[in-house]
């Protein structure tokens, strides 16, 4: 087995990291310098959301698994991209407008709305969300791993509309599953076979944690 291309499917993480309305923003500061120390290190903080990140089930349920709790196979395998652009803004995406695709346990299924071309701007907030019967016909199938390159797999809020209470990020939840939410260049995974990786940092007792977003092509 040979690794022939590996792309990235995250976000960069510094101060202009666009995060969900009200989440504490990234901020870094050398804690120590070369110059003074000899060596380097930063004193970082940001939300347990922040950039390209999977959500756990205890981030809607109280009582739902922790990010270090879960089985990591739900962190990597074969990936699915999933073409649902040039939708409007706000748009259901149905399991019709899935393709109504055919996928199994394992599967790492990513739906590529296009809506990363927003990222940084207001608008990224008005994305296409996932269908809460699309969503049960994922999970029925097998699926516990669902990724988009918009902010939120559910609609979300804001002043004109109230949303409708996450139901996707509640069913994935009580499924066991998880939802990886900002990623971005699902355009670059144009080869067959893609092998998908959105493995969190191990953050004891956290709600979701940043990854670092890859798909990787193998030689067959
Ligand atoms: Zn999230």
């Amino acid at each position: 087995m040979r690794v022939t291309r590996l792309v990235d499917l995250s976000v960069p993480v510094d101060a202009g990291t666009q995060v969900f309305p009200g989440d504490p923003v990234f901020t870094s500061r050398p804690h120590a310098t070369v110059a003074a120390d000899g060596f380097a290190v930063q004193a970082i903080s940001m939300g347990s959301q922040t950039g390209t990140h999977v959500d756990a089930p205890c981030h809607f349920d109280p009582d739902g698994a922790r990010i270090d709790e879960l089985d990591l196979a739900l962190f990597a395998g074969p990936g699915l991209v999933l073409d649902v652009r040039g939708r409007a803004p706000r748009s259901r995406l149905t399991w019709a407008d899935l393709g109504e695709p055919d996928v199994g346990p394992g599967t790492v299924v990513l739906l590529r709305t296009g809506w990363s071309a927003h990222y940084g701007t207001p608008a990224y907030f008005d994305h296409p969300f996932l269908d809460a019967d699309a969503a049960r016909r994922l999970l029925d199938a097998g699926v516990r791993t669902i990724g988009l390159d918009a902010p939120n797999l559910d609609v979300t809020p804001t002043d004109d509309d109230p949303g409708e209470g996450y139901p996707v990020h509640h069913l994935v939840a009580a499924a066991g599953g998880v939802i990886c939410e900002n990623l971005t260049a699902l355009e670059a995974v144009d080869f067959p076979d893609p092998f998908v990786s959105l493995l969190p940092l191990r953050l004891t007792g956290a709600d979701g944690a940043p990854v670092r977003a890859v798909a990787i092509e193998l030689a067959p």
